[in-house]
């Protein structure tokens, strides 16, 4: 396969992932599930660096970033039935402590976390 086949492929499959990643479904939701994932792991300062400079409110715990796509086993309900994390500390999976780094990973309205400016520092990715 020729070179310029592969970054002839390589554009639309990335075409095709920056149209789909801000979709509310679930094609969208599973696309940035794993982009948290990938950055959570692979470029870690990419999401504190977006988390400090751009994000800005606070966790009101209503627990909905915890049933995206599916209902997380470690969510329970306190005496108030409000949601809380049976893993919560170290053992919390950094996907579920970056939730959202960015504009871009922010998919639920009553999220009491907000972005400052949309388009400053969010990833490429
Ligand atoms: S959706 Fe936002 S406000 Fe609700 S629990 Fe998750 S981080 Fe907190």
């Amino acid at each position: 396969m020729a070179y310029d086949d592969i970054m002839s492929f390589n554009a639309v499959v990335n075409t095709w992932y920056q149209s789909k990643v801000t979709e509310r479904n679930f094609v969208g939701q599973l696309l940035r599930k794993l982009r948290r994932f990938y950055l959570g792991t692979f470029k870690p300062e990419t999401i504190q660096k977006s988390i400090a400079e751009t994000r800005q409110g606070d966790c009101h715990r209503c627990g909905l970033c915890c049933e995206l796509i599916y209902k997380c086993p470690f969510l329970g309900k306190d005496h108030q039935n409000l949601p809380y994390c049976r893993v919560y500390g170290d053992l919390r999976p950094a996907n579920c402590k970056n939730y959202p780094f960015d504009v871009t990973d922010s998919e639920i309205d009553q999220c009491g976390y907000s972005f400052k400016d949309q388009s400053l520092n969010q990833s490429t990715l």
